[in-house]
Order: structure tokens, then sequence, then C-alpha cells
């Protein structure tokens, strides 16, 4: 399985080849990339003093992104139509569900001022992508499987999920199906995924692997 994402220098396709790569090798590395290098040399040297500076920068927490702005960031960055979901929940807000999906930016902002609380859904398909939704432990063995018999598409995106994770492909008019092996199900034309940062169950939703350019802001 090939996984690919954004540079975050170039903004290119970037195809991900170690855990925490985030630009090219010849694009300038980003902080984050810089401090995971100097930890490794600290380890190499032993320096233990450094290697704990640079573990607890690394460690921080980050400061959590808010639904509203997110959901526009989709919309105008990604090229993503989103509509509202019930706040902690994967249920529509809106009466007619993913047909409601918009990238206006108006109408976006007064979803998420009514309620900045919800959560955000995205209609999955040629427009957007198609989404392979890995759920628990049957989802995962699912996928050792699948992988095993390269079935699973190059990956543009990863999502950790509530119960498992979200790895996103080149959008189908296949449609949903549900089930395609135990703990898998495939998102496409007329379905839709809850987006990160969502939050389900009290867990959130979180980009593991950035989008790439081959999913996202496409549209015109
Ligand atoms: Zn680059």
């Amino acid at each position: 399985m090939k996984t690919f994402s954004h540079c975050q220098s170039c903004q290119g396709l970037l195809e991900i080849v170690y855990v925490g790569q985030e630009s090219h090798p010849a694009c300038p590395q980003t902080e984050s990339e810089k401090l995971a290098h100097q930890f490794v040399e600290a380890i190499q040297r032993d320096d233990i003093p450094e290697m704990k500076r640079l573990e607890a920068l690394l460690d921080a927490p980050r400061p959590e992104p808010k639904l509203g702005s997110s959901a526009l960031w989709y919309a105008k960055h990604a090229k993503w139509p989103v509509f509202p979901l019930l706040p902690g929940q994967k249920v529509p807000a809106t009466k007619h569900g993913f047909r409601d999906a918009t990238r206006d930016p108006e109408l976006i902002r007064r979803w998420w001022t009514e309620e900045p609380l919800r959560n955000i859904g995205i209609p999955t398909g040629p427009e957007t992508f198609d989404c392979i939704d890995v759920d628990g432990k049957p989802g995962y063995d699912s996928l050792v499987q699948l992988e095993k018999d390269n079935h699973i598409p190059d990956v543009h995106g990863r999502v950790s999920t509530p119960r498992g994770i979200h790895l996103l492909i080149k959008g189908t008019t296949e449609g949903n199906r549900v089930n395609v092996r135990p703990g898998i199900d495939l998102r496409s034309a007329l379905g839709y995924i809850v987006a990160a940062p969502s939050i389900v169950n009290g867990k959130r939703y979180s980009w593991t692997i950035q989008p790439s350019p081959e999913i996202y802001g496409k549209a015109p």
C-alpha cells in the first residue's frame, strides 16, 4: 500500500516513506521534522538532558482545532463541501443531510455559529474522495488481508477515528458498500464521512496523514 500526503514546504504530492514525514527530502524541513531529527541525534550521542528537552517539545499538546474553522478550511482550501452533524454524533443536523453540503462560507459560518459544537460531515464520491472505513479489530485484520492480496489502492490521507481509521482514496462513483469485509465499509457516492476534528463518544477524529493534492484543492 502506497501512502501519499502533501509536502508542507512546497505543497506538492509527497509519498510517505517514514512515520512523521512532512516534506520532501530536498525541501526545507518542518519544525517538527527538525525536532525529530535533533532527537535522533541526541539519542545517538547519549545526551540525556537534550533528549528530555526535545521529548517535552515533541510531546507538547497542540491547540485543538475548532470545528467551525475546520469546516471553513475544508470548503475553502480542500474544496470539499461540508454539512453539519449533531454535536457528538454522526447524525446530520440538517433535513437533507449530505445533500445540503456546501462550500458557501456564509452558510458554513451560520451553521457553526448557531451551534459551534456541531460535528462535520463530508460527502464521499467523485467530487471529494472515497473512504475505506476500518472499524475495530475485525477491520484491522481484514485490512492486513486486503493489503496482502494487494487490494488497497493508493492512499491519499489518513485519519484516526474513535474506533479505527479512515483511509482516503481517489473518489469514484461506485456507491456505498457496507461490510465489504468484516469491519470494513467503503464510503463512496451517496455516502459521507464524519471528518476531523469531530468528536463521537468523547473521542476525536484527527488527521494522522494530511490529504494529498490528488484529493484536495482540485475543484475549480
Ligand atoms: Zn516539497
